[in-house]
């Protein structure tokens, strides 16, 4: 049984595409979230919005990394059928932004 929902889901005129975040269930903006996909055997950020297949919307925060953890909310939203380890994702989220520690965030692109 074919169903009527169209690609075009149009909601109130918004401009701002809305995303839902996997750790903590609420709705932000695409902007504020990072978009995550399953690349080879481990999630990975996909910073530039750029990889391949299906991605996953989650707060740059490890609070809400650790709740999409907990519920296993990365094997569901891209459809793992096992978990994938989410150390890059971790990372990312771990780099101090603020320079200083001789660690340098590749802020070029
Ligand atoms: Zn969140």
């Amino acid at each position: 049984m074919p169903r009527a929902a169209g690609p075009c889901k149009l909601d109130g005129g918004q401009a701002a595409p809305v995303r839902t975040c996997i750790g903590c269930g609420s709705r932000a903006a695409k902007s504020e979230l990072i978009r995550v996909v399953a690349a080879g055997d481990e999630i990975v950020p996909d910073v530039a919005f750029r990889l391949p297949g299906r991605g996953a919307y989650l707060h740059p925060s490890l609070a809400c990394l650790e709740r999409a953890q907990r519920r296993k909310a990365f094997a569901r939203a891209l459809r793992l059928s096992a978990p994938l380890p989410t150390g890059k994702v971790a990372d990312y989220l771990t780099v101090p932004t603020a320079g200083g520690t001789g660690r340098k965030k590749a802020d070029l692109q």
